[in-house]
């Protein structure tokens, strides 16, 4: 083993103290060395001396001194390479030449001043170098991702089983509910030294057995025992006169600031906030929402990655939770049907916004159209409320707040319902139901069982307890009677019988619902839903989750759904101009303020961008009206209908994309001899090759709407070539595939690796279904330094939902990529 630098002898073996790993013996050392880790931090702590060396600490800066007006100045000493700013711009800026006798230089210099500025300039401070190694968080969020759970789903045998593997796959993890219990049990002992006796309660999907990862922590803050706790120990220290409770526990200063009994929840929450800001570790951005429906505390915290809310006054919910505990363990179709429907309307973006409020339907309120389904089919799954309370023994009897909250704390005490549909019917059923229930004329009422008329008569007295009070009851007075807000989806609440849960739903969302639960319904009359595909395509679920596309300004698909007029969602990448980041020329002509920089520096983020999407990632030019008969059909719901079989609709789109190359448009000079189903090859689209058709000639995109601050392509996307990019360009690697060398992307040589590595995922045949047809928009946009290009992308085809990974994929890739292109100057972009 030779010596080397960064390798300390330890008595259990050696670490690297550059990667911060423990090694345990001599040939590991010598792996590790030259492993990819070691020698990517080796060359990033040589480039960081380098820059530490070349640069210059500047202050005297003002807030409004821009980087423009630092490199301007600085060029005079030499080329400035980067320019850095503090993040509340105007203390200071790093100032970092591209050679060392520039910084020499200015350094030598005794006087700065910069348009009336006198600037301080000194060397940098040297820092060791270190490497922050981010920790994995306990419990990090797991989102689920698509791409798996749709080859998952792809490989089950039937949709139950499918549905089963839903479940698996979004439900909260041992680990997950560990790290809750804990984060119960440290806010309890917190709690408890401030608010003696209080309880913390858990409630809503942490333990209702509908949880999926990263779902928010509810919690009840119980303050009934520490009123009590109060009232008793005020009594004892008026008598004593010592400050000390009769039980010899002395009141903390908190509880003496404050008379619970009398406080506000609103004063209450505010010393909740107050403890949990200074006195729970991990706990953080915890905010106060006084003026909810139910007034909370919000928070966040870091290590499990968790958003929390704690309520005080919120016992029904705890009921209702229970509720719903109860109904889990009564018929266990009930899961896997709960999560496959929430997973189903957070994709058709009618549910699950995680921030609360807004017009989505939440998921309590999901779930209970659910139930309400299940309980109204012959036979029912399902048992009302009403049915449920009846089956209660004395001890289980429960009124909070003036309603009846009754009903068996155990599955075993409900006779198991006669309904043997399988899941795959039931999931069926639902759908058809719901695109057919009269939401204008009925309410959901889950407490009787069936719909009843949308009618003031609706509305019932609560039910008091009886007296004497039950074990559970609360002794709050009952409300007075009041009207359920019936609005364009009434589902009542199965306790508080005056409470529509779907009150928030305005009529664009009920719409939505019932026009999805349509579409829902047709796909699953097809053998596409019902039946696995023998060739390895995407069925069951997995089409049915096809995510509802946003649509952005100008998409004619969100317009045929008449909500053109709609906030729309846009799917946008920004590309700020970035002086640091341009060829020398074109940074002088900025600099200098140059004519027509603007146009120039479009031009050729235009250019590149055409790279990227081309070149780089194997997009196709094409037509766009070749696309605009299927924009209802497959970007907004992502069905089919089954008289028109998706082969035969997919060989057309690939007949249109093959058509399009040989038609004259500008875009079919590139690839005339490619075929529909035909590999396509990329041999010619090195960086340095790509720029030209075979015949010499620039391969130019279709442009509708092309003129020097503006362009527009149409293009078609056949391979996922999103997905599993790491894995390729590692195993290119492995195999020295093409002479490839490591290179990271910021790098010209990282561009034609990205190039392979296309090469390599898109080398075999495609499925017809994952064809992805999109629209591109570019305009540049601001002046100066402000100036930017804007992408806007626009779903034109895309049957099998893929559209928003690839957007995601591309939200990070384009600018990374185009920055590089640039760097690389004018005459490599032409
Ligand atoms: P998730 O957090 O995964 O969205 P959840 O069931 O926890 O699901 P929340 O919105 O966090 O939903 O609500 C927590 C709990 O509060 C619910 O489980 C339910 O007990 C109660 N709740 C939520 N919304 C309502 C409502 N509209 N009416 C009555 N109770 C509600
Ligand atoms: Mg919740």
């Amino acid at each position: 083993m030779d010596a080397h630098p960064d390798i300390n002898t330890t008595p259990r073996g050696f670490r690297c103290t550059l990667c911060d790993v423990n090694l345990p013996n001599a040939p590991t050392v010598d792996a590790h060395v030259k492993g990819r880790k070691h020698q990517h931090l080796f060359r990033l702590r040589a480039t960081r001396k380098t820059q530490e060396q070349n640069s210059v600490f500047v202050s005297g800066i003002k807030p409004d001194t821009s980087q423009m007006q630092l490199i301007d100045y600085f060029q005079q000493f030499g080329p400035v390479s980067e320019v850095i700013m503090d993040k509340d711009k105007g203390a200071y800026a790093i100032v970092q030449f591209e050679e060392h006798a520039a910084k020499q230089s200015s350094l030598d210099q005794l006087e700065h001043e910069m348009g009336g500025l006198k600037l301080r300039v000194k060397p940098r401070e040297k820092k060791d170098f270190k490497v922050v190694i981010k920790k994995k968080q306990e419990g990090k969020n797991t989102h689920v991702n698509m791409d798996i759970l749709n080859r998952d789903l792809c490989q089950a045998s039937s949709v139950n089983e499918q549905m089963l593997r839903v479940v698996e796959s979004c439900e909260l993890s041992e680990s997950e509910r560990n790290g809750r219990e804990l984060l119960v049990k440290l806010l309890q002992e917190v709690f408890t030294e401030f608010f003696p006796d209080c309880e913390i309660l858990p409630f809503g999907s942490t333990i209702n057995t509908f949880g999926v990862h990263s779902c928010d922590m509810d919690l009840f803050l119980d303050l009934e025992k520490t009123k009590i706790f109060q009232s008793r120990s005020k009594s004892s220290m008026e008598q004593a006169g010592d400050g000390q409770s009769e039980d010899g526990r002395s009141e903390d200063s908190i509880l003496s600031d404050i008379d619970l009994t009398a406080a506000s929840p609103a004063e209450v929450l505010e010393l909740v906030a107050t403890v949990l800001r200074k006195c729970v570790p991990g706990v953080q951005k915890v905010q106060t929402l006084t003026t909810a429906r139910l007034p909370v505390v919000k928070f966040h915290h870091r290590d499990l990655n968790l958003h929390g809310d704690i309520t005080i006054n919120n016992r029904l919910a705890l009921r209702n939770t229970r509720f719903l505990q109860l109904c889990s363990g009564l018929d266990s179709r009930l899961r896997p049907l709960v999560y496959t429907i929430r997973f189903w309307a957070k994709q058709k973006q009618l549910a699950g916004n995680p921030f609360g409020g807004g017009p989505l339907l939440n998921n309590y309120a999901l779930t209970m159209l659910v139930i309400f389904f299940l309980q109204t089919r012959d036979p029912p799954v399902l048992h009302s409320v009403n049915q449920l309370k009846e089956m209660a023994c004395e001890e289980e009897e429960c009124v909070i707040e003036g309603w009846d909250c009754t009903f068996p704390s155990q599955p075993i005490a409900v006779p198991p319902s006669k309904n043997n549909e399988d899941l795959c019917t039931l999931l069926a059923a639902f759908f058809a139901f719901y695109s057919q229930f009269d939401f204008s004329a009925s309410v959901v009422s889950v407490r009787e069982a069936r719909p009843l008329p949308a009618t003031p008569s609706l509305t019932q007295t609560p039910q008091h307890s009886p007296a004497p009070a039950p074990q559970n009851s609360d002794k709050t007075s009952p409300k007075p009677s009041t009207r359920p807000r019936t609005r364009h989806m009434t589902i009542l609440d199965p306790f508080e019988l005056s409470h529509n849960v779907a009150g928030n739903v305005n009529e664009r969302l009920h719409k939505s619902f019932q026009r999805e639960c349509g579409d829902a319904e047709k796909y699953c009359r097809s053998l596409q839903y019902q039946r696995k595909s023998t060739k390895g395509k995407s069925w069951g679920l997995v089409r049915l989750f096809a995510p509802r596309c946003p649509t952005v300004p100008g998409a004619s698909g969100s317009s045929s759904q008449g909500e053109g007029k709609e906030k729309q969602q846009r799917l946008e990448i920004r590309l700020p101009l970035r002086p640091e980041a341009l060829p020398g020329s074109l940074r002088c002509q900025l600099g200098a303020g140059g004519e027509g920089f603007r146009e120039r520096w479009f031009s050729l983020v235009r250019a590149a961008v055409e790279k990227v999407l081309q070149q780089v990632l194997g997009c196709r030019p094409a037509r766009e009206e070749d696309f605009e008969d299927q924009m209802d059909t497959s970007v907004s719901s992502g069905t089919m209908d089954t008289s028109n079989p998706e082969e035969q609709q997919c060989a057309s789109r690939a007949r249109a994309e093959t058509s399009s190359s040989s038609s004259d448009t500008p875009a079919a000079s590139g690839d005339g001899a490619h075929q529909a189903g035909q590999k396509r090859s990329l041999s010619s689209t090195g960086p340095d090759s790509g720029f030209s058709s075979p015949q010499g000639k620039r391969q130019r995109l279709s442009s509708g709407d092309e003129g020097p601050d503006s362009a527009c392509w149409c293009l078609v996307q056949r391979h996922r070539v999103w997905a599993g990019r790491r894995r390729a360009r590692r195993d290119m690697l492995k195999s020295g595939d093409g002479g490839a060398a490591e290179h990271s992307l910021s790098e010209e040589g990282g561009v034609a690796m990205e190039v392979r590595v296309t090469e390599l995922l898109t080398a075999q045949e495609p499925d017809p279904l994952d064809l992805l047809a999109f629209r591109v928009g570019a305009r540049v946009e601001g002046d100066g330094e402000n100036m930017a290009t804007l992408l806007w992308f626009t779903p034109l085809f895309d049957s099998s939902g893929l559209f928003q990974d690839f957007f995601h994929f591309l939200e990070s890739f384009i600018p990374k990529t185009t920055e590089v292109l640039l760097g690389l100057g004018e005459e490599k972009l032409k």
